[in-house]
Formats: structure tokens, sequence, C-alpha cells
């Protein structure tokens, strides 16, 4: 319990820091908030901007397709796309989004039962210490009986002893209640069984033009997936790429998430950074493999440590329909019990049903191999395109339709993951040598906001002047900040806060000797340069 409160104590630490510092605001704020909803202030929109293209450029745009990465089967090609938000309403029907959209549902680990979340009901029973939320599915007229019931058999009283239980409240629906780990499930004997509503129907819905009717609605994406798939063959005839390629996205999806919470984890709208990776059915597994490891591995060279980065591969009955294999990219997040990882990414094999539903229109999930979903007059039930989306193998001949690997990453929780792993306090010494205890965002360069703050240690002399040109010149490259009041002290303590890797200081040697410091913000280390080399320098620090 210590334990959690001290994580919890770090975790509100780190969300007065983004709000102070400004790097993430709750949207909306002056009018009282909107839940599941953030803005990026000016350090956070850099911070986000600076993950989402070191994840461009790692796997797309600095991508070699002439070499072969170490522990991929072969070469590969990457090229990118930016798909609409909207799109047509059919893409959803054959995705499975659709037929999941009307119904919020939770699923008993116990019983296997599956219940619309809106429809269980129940009431808080006590007997002596003990305080249980009692559910049932029972018709209205039967629900009181049915509740008490069940609360008797499970405090292991007798029919006559119903007088020993407490009622908090009238019954209400499951919805009302936050935390599940009290709640008796409709045909569970254990508590805490419920899963959290998931997934089912999380899409926005929109209209298109003015008339507004049902064949106007139109869905925000709850994912960028769908844009890919249905440009793969746009790609294809329009890049001269062969398989395997992989085609990536960074943008907005949308999800009615129920409980959105713990900061940024969960919102309602968020980023996205996707990869499709088109492959041959028979080195798919190779492939999965492939991207599970150079995923996790790209964590750390920016900086989250092993120890609080977990792989999880997902058990058969965890996997999405469609999914041969999936593994998850875990976080230690502080605002998780120790020994608890929340979801940064997730790896998925999903063979070849995304590319199948969108030919031959949506698959049955329940067939193996799957076939198309049929309605009462065997049709169909959602239409594919009818275009043929499969490939030739130019060299082969062979035709077949690719399978594809997604790593699928968040670029809000990634985000969020780095600031806390960022967050260190510790001592530096102030401008007398006196220790003094700081607060430090070690955030890996290439992460980090600023990337070098500069100083005149002293506000005469010509060295703001000197200062100044040092800025202007290091603006054409890089984010930078200039800084002239208050002490030099202060002055690298706020840079601090904001994760600045390095400071520039301008001082009396600087104007005879054409030289500067770079202060290094995690070793304290102050290095003298010439001007003349500080960019070089910089680049070189930061790249590394
Ligand atoms: P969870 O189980 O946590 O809801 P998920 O498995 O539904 O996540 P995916 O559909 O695999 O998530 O989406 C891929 C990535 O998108 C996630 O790993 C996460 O980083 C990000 N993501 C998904 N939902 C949200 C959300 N509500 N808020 C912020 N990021 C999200």
């Amino acid at each position: 319990m210590k334990g959690l409160l001290s994580l919890m104590a770090s975790m509100e630490k780190i969300v007065s820091l983004c709000k102070r510092r400004g790097f993430l605001f709750q949207s909306s704020e002056i009018y009282g908030g909107l839940q599941g909803f953030w803005d990026y202030g000016p350090l956070g929109v850099e911070l986000k901007r600076n993950l989402k293209d070191a994840w461009w450029r790692d796997m797309c745009s600095g991508h070699n397709e002439m070499v072969q990465p170490a522990g991929a089967p072969s070469t590969f090609d990457m090229v990118g796309l930016d798909s609409t938000i909207i799109m047509h309403p059919q893409i959803w029907k054959c995705s499975g989004h659709y037929d999941m959209f009307h119904d919020y549902m939770v699923d008993c680990r116990e019983s296997k039962k599956r219940y619309r979340h809106d429809q269980v009901r129940g009431r808080w029973v006590s007997h002596q210490e003990a305080k249980v939320f009692v559910t049932t599915m029972a018709e209205a007229d039967e629900e009181q009986a049915e509740i008490q019931h069940r609360a008797l058999k499970y405090f292991k009283l007798r029919p006559k002893d119903a007088e020993a239980l407490v009622y908090d409240g009238p019954s209400t629906t499951l919805d009302t209640v936050d935390e599940f780990s009290q709640v008796l499930g409709p045909d569970a004997k254990t508590l805490g069984t419920l899963t959290e509503p998931r997934e089912f129907n999380l899409m926005f819905k929109t209209t298109i033009g003015a008339l507004g009717g049902e064949e106007d609605y139109a869905f925000l994406r709850p994912e960028t997936a769908q844009g890919i798939f249905v440009n793969f063959k746009n790609v294809l005839d329009s890049s001269r790429i062969n398989v395997p390629f992989g085609i990536a996205q960074v943008g907005k999806s949308f999800r009615n998430e129920i409980t959105p919470r713990n900061f940024t984890f969960r919102s309602r709208e968020f980023e996205q950074m996707e990869i499709e990776f088109f492959c041959h059915p028979n080195s798919s597994q190779d492939w999965y493999r492939y991207w599970r490891d150079r995923r996790l591995a790209w964590y750390q060279t920016l900086g989250l440590s092993r120890e609080s980065l977990l792989m999880r591969e997902h058990a058969a009955e965890e996997l999405a329909h469609y999914s041969v294999g999936t593994a998850d990219i875990e976080y230690a997040f502080p605002f998780l019990p120790k020994g608890e990882y929340g979801e940064l990414e997730g790896i998925a094999h999903r063979g070849d049903f995304d590319l199948r539903s969108h030919m031959e229109g949506k698959l049955d999930p329940s067939t193996r191999p799957m076939v198309v979903e049929l309605d009462e007059f065997g049709k169909p039930r959602h239409r594919g395109s009818g275009r043929d989306l499969t490939y030739r193998d130019d060299i082969t001949g062979e035709r077949f339709t690719p399978h594809v690997i997604e790593p699928s990453a968040g670029a809000d929780r990634g985000a969020l993951a780095f600031l806390c792993e960022a967050y260190h306090e510790d001592e530096a010494p102030d401008e007398n040598g006196k220790p003094q205890t700081r607060v430090v965002m070690k955030l890996h360069p290439r992460l980090a906001p600023i990337k070098a703050a500069v100083f005149p240690l002293v506000k005469k002399d010509g060295m703001p002047e000197l200062a100044q040109e040092i800025y202007a010149e290091l603006k054409r490259d890089m984010a930078v900040f200039y800084d002239e009041k208050s002490a030099v002290g202060r002055r690298y303590r706020r840079q601090d806060e904001a994760g600045t890797p390095y400071c520039i200081t301008v001082d009396t040697e600087s104007l005879t000797t054409q030289t500067v410091t770079i202060r290094d913000r995690d070793t304290l280390e102050q290095t003298r340069v010439k001007i003349g080399e500080l960019a070089a320098e910089l680049k070189r620090r930061i790249s590394g």
C-alpha cells in the first residue's frame, strides 16, 4: 500500500509539472473541462511532435530498402499514407466495428457469459465488514427477490437471516459502478469476475451533409488501420513496391471510451502511429517476431528502461477474432499498482482478415477458415468492395492474399510513458555551490521539446549580444530558447524541468576566445567549445 501511495504521489507530481510547465492541459478547462480530452501546451506539442517524427523517421522515411535489417527475414519497402478520418461507412461494416457498435458489453471470466453493460442491474449490500454490489439479469418484478437470494448465498446466510443484510441505496445499473472488484456478476460465485465494458460500440457517430438521414451517418475512425487497408491497391499500383512492404500512417483516432481515466492513457481523442506490413503467408510468423522485437527495442533507444517495459504475448482466448498472434508492449505507468503494466503498443498478426473482408465482405469470426458472414437470405451480411486485393508475385507468378502484421502504437500513451520515465528529483549545486533539490526531466535529446537554451552569464559587457547571435544561428537548425532573466542557476533549473538537455552559456571568456560552455543536464558536466563548432557538436550529441 505504501508503495502504491508513493507511486500515486509521483503521478500527482508529474501531472502537476505537466500543467505548470505547459506539457498538458485539460481540454476546455475554462468551461470545467471535457472528460477524456487533453490539449498539449507549448512544451507538450514539441514533445509529441518529436515522438511522432522519431517514429516516422525510424520506421518509414529513414528506412533503406536495400539493406536487410538485423533480425528481418529479408529486405523490405516502407511507404507512408495520410487517409481521412471520416471514411465510407461500409468500411466499418466490413472491418467488424459496425456490428459491435450498438451495445456496451461486459464479459464474465467465471461463467463465460456476456452481458449488455446497461442491462445488468444490482444493489450494494453489506454484511458485517464486507460490501458487495450484487447483480442480476432478472426481470424488474423479480429483481429484489433475486438480489436478496444471491446476497444470502454469497454471504453464506440462510433465508431467515435476511435481516442481517444492509442495503445501501436503491437498485441501479452496473454503469454507475466504477470499480468492478466488488461486483458479484449475474452468474458468478466469486467477486470481480466481470471485465471492464469494452470496445464493442466505441465509434463516434456523425452526419455528412445537410439532410441527416440514416443513410448519411458516418463515423469518426476508431483506428487509422482501415484507411491503410482500403488504399492497399492504390499504394501498390502507384509506388513500384513489392511484397513484403509496410505502409505507415500517423493520425487521430476517436473512441467513445466508457471510462476515460489515468491522465491521457485512456482518452476519447488520441493519435496512433500504425504500420500495416504486408507479407507472404509462409513468412508471416517470422515477420511477426521481427516487428515485435524491433518495436520493443525502439522504445529503449529513446530512453525507456527494459525493467519498466513488458512484452506480453496474448493467450489464445484473449486474441481478437482475426488474430493469429498478438503481443502487447506494456509500460509500468506510475498510476498502476506495482507489478502491473499498461499497453503502449499492440503488435498483431492479423492474417488475411482485413484484405479479404474488404474484397469479399465481412468474414464470420466463428468460422475456421473464415468465410463470409451471411444474412437470412444467404447474402453477405456486409458486402465487400468486390475489388481484387490479391497480390501477384512477378518472379514466381504466384497469386495470394498477403498476410498482415500490424504494429499499432499510441502517440499519447508513448508521450506519457516518456514523461513518466523522465521525471527525476535529485540534487544539484546552486550558484553558491550549495546542494539544492531539483526536478529534472531526463528526456532523450531527440524527444526533448527544447534542444538547447542560450544564456548570457550576465546582462552586460556584450554578453547578451553575442548570446543572441548564437541563438539566431542555432534556431535555424533546432528548437532553442533564449533567457537572460534572473540568476543563471535559476535559469538552469527551469530548463531542467522542461527537459532541455543542453544549456549554452556566454561568459567573459567567450568574448575573448570565441568559446562557450555547454552544460549537460544529466551529468552537470560543463565543456567549453568553439562557437564555430557549437552547432555541429549539438547535432552530434542530439542524434547520438
Ligand atoms: P486498450 O486495451 O488499452 O483499450 P486496445 O488494445 O484497444 O487498448 P488498440 O486497438 O490495439 O488498443 O490500439 C493501439 C494503440 O492505440 C494502443 O496500444 C494505445 O497505445 C492506443 N490507444 C488505444 N486506445 C486509446 C485510448 N483510448 N487513449 C489513448 N490511446 C489509445
